[in-house]
C-alpha cells in the first residue's frame, strides 16, 4: 500500500504507552505488529487540551456502537477530529475503559500489574497538560454485544500485520498503550508491540 511519505514511525513496547503528534492532513496507521494485540487510543487537540476524542459522544453522534470506514471520531464538542480511512479488521471497542491500578487490584489482588491508564498519562506527561484520562477507543478489541445485550470479550481477530488507518482534521496528540491486560481473552493472553506511523499524503 502506497500511503504517501512516512515522516515518522513509533514502536510501541509491550506493557507501555507512547505519544505522537500528528498535523492536520497527516495519516495515523495504527499497526498490529504481532496481531491479537489491543491498542488503548486518546486523541487531544493539540492547540486546546480542553477538546478530546470521546467514546460517549461519538456513540450519539455515529448513532451507532460499531466503527466503519469514513465514520469520524467526534470530539466533546461534537467536532470530528480524525476520520477513519482503512480498517483491516472492523472489530473494536469504544465502549470499555482503559485498564487501570483499580482493575488489577480489584480484580486480580495485584498491586504492580502495568495498566493502560498510567502508561498513558506517563506518554502525555510533558506533552499536553491532561488532569483526567479520557475514555479511550480500543483499537482491536474484540468486545461484541450479544441478542440479550450482554458483552462478550474475545480475543482479537487481528492478524500480525492488520492495522488501522485514520486522517486527521486538526492537529492532534495522540497517546496509545498496548493493552497489559495478560489474564484474560482481550490481547490473547499475551501482551505484544503495535506500531504508529505517520503519513504525509500531500509530500
Ligand atoms: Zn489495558
Amino acid at each position: 500500500m502506497d500511503w504517501g511519505h512516512k515522516v515518522e514511525e513509533v514502536v510501541i513496547p509491550p506493557y507501555q504507552g507512547r505519544s505522537i503528534q500528528i498535523r492536520r492532513g497527516q495519516h495515523l496507521v495504527l499497526v498490529d505488529v504481532d496481531g491479537k494485540q489491543v491498542g488503548d487510543f486518546v486523541c487531544f487537540n493539540a492547540h486546546d487540551v480542553g477538546e478530546w476524542v470521546s467514546p460517549v459522544h461519538m456513540r450519539a453522534s455515529l448513532a451507532s456502537i460499531r466503527l466503519k470506514i469514513g465514520d469520524f471520531l467526534y470530539s466533546n464538542r461534537r467536532r470530528p477530529l480524525m476520520k477513519l480511512i482503512r480498517d483491516t479488521v472492523g472489530v473494536h471497542d469504544f465502549f470499555f475503559p482503559a485498564c487501570d491500578y483499580w482493575r488489577y487490584k480489584v480484580d486480580f489482588g495485584l498491586e504492580d500489574h502495568p495498566n493502560c491508564h498510567d502508561n498513558l498519562m506517563k506518554a502525555l506527561d510533558g506533552v499536553i497538560p491532561v488532569a483526567m484520562l479520557p475514555d479511550p477507543i480500543n483499537w482491536f478489541m474484540n468486545n461484541r454485544m450479544n441478542g440479550d445485550g450482554d458483552y462478550v470479550i474475545s480475543e482479537p481477530l487481528s492478524k500480525p500485520g492488520d492495522y488501522v488507518e485514520l486522517e486527521a482534521l486538526d492537529d492532534l496528540v495522540v497517546a496509545i498503550a498496548t493493552c497489559s491486560q495478560d489474564m484474560a481473552p482481550v490481547n490473547g493472553m499475551k501482551v505484544t508491540r503495535l506500531r504508529m506511523e505517520i503519513f504525509d499524503p500531500q509530500s
